[in-house]
C-alpha cells in the first residue's frame, strides 16, 4: 500500500508547537507522505530537513482550500491543524469548511495537540498493519 497520506497545518502562534512536536516524532513521520501550508511547511522543513514535505499555498491564500479539495477528492488520509483559539484569523472560514469536509469524508482530523498524538499512534499502527 501506497504511504498514508498526511497534511500539517498551525495558525502563526500555534507554528512553534506544531513544529516541536513533529521534531518529537520525527522518526514516525519519515513513513508518511506529507503535505502542509506554506509556512507551516517551510518552518517543519527548516527544523527538520529530512521529512519531504510537499508545501501548498499559505493557508490564508488558499492553502487550507487547496486541502480541502484533496480531502474531497480522497487524496488525503489525515488532517492535523494546531488552530489558535485565541487571535482572530481573516481566514477562519476556511478551517470551518475543513471541518465540515473532514467530518463529510470520514477522515481523521485533529485540532490539538493531545489529539494528534492519539492519531499519530494509531496512523503507525495502521502503517505497522499494512508494511
Ligand atoms: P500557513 O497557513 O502555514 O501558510 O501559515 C496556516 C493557516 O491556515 O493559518
Amino acid at each position: 500500500m501506497d504511504r498514508l497520506r498526511v497534511a500539517l497545518v498551525a495558525h502563526d502562534e500555534k507554528k512553534p508547537d506544531l513544529v516541536a512536536w513533529v521534531e518529537q516524532h520525527r522518526q514516525h513521520f519519515k513513513g508518511f507522505e506529507l503535505f502542509a501550508t506554506g509556512t507551516t511547511g517551510l518552518r517543519v522543513t527548516e527544523r527538520c530537513p529530512e521529512l519531504p514535505v510537499k508545501r501548498l499555498k499559505s493557508g490564508p491564500l488558499g492553502g487550507d482550500q487547496q486541502i480541502g479539495a484533496m480531502i474531497a477528492e480522497r487524496t488525503l488520509d489525515a488532517l492535523i491543524f494546531f488552530v489558535d483559539p485565541l487571535s482572530p484569523h481573516p481566514h477562519d472560514v476556511d478551517v470551518k469548511a475543513l471541518t465540515r469536509l473532514a467530518i463529510v469524508y470520514d477522515i481523521p482530523f485533529a485540532l490539538n495537540r493531545a489529539t494528534a498524538e492519539m492519531m499519530l499512534a494509531e496512523l503507525c499502527l495502521a502503517r505497522r498493519a499494512v508494511d
